[in-house]
């Protein structure tokens, strides 16, 4: 696993997977999946804790480091 951080100017290594559910409106957060999909993108542990969902998106972290899911919600 050599995948690396997809935000500009980064270049850490990744640890996470960010993927969208467009017709939900859900942001994911996943532990970095084992299979590169073009829709995904791949973040360092600063970056994917930093993700904020769009507007009237959910955010669902699902990385197992915190043992439950935890929701946030920006209004
Ligand atoms: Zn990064």
């Amino acid at each position: 696993m050599n995948r690396r951080c997809a935000r500009p100017g980064c270049g850490q290594a990744a640890d996470t997977t960010l993927s969208y559910a467009y017709a939900q409106q859900i942001v994911w957060l996943d532990d970095l999946v084992g299979e590169d999909h073009p829709a995904n993108h791949d973040l360092c542990r600063r970056h994917a804790d930093r993700t904020q969902p769009p507007r009237g998106w959910e955010l669902r972290d699902r990385r197992q480091e915190h043992g439950v899911t935890r929701l946030r919600y920006v209004s």
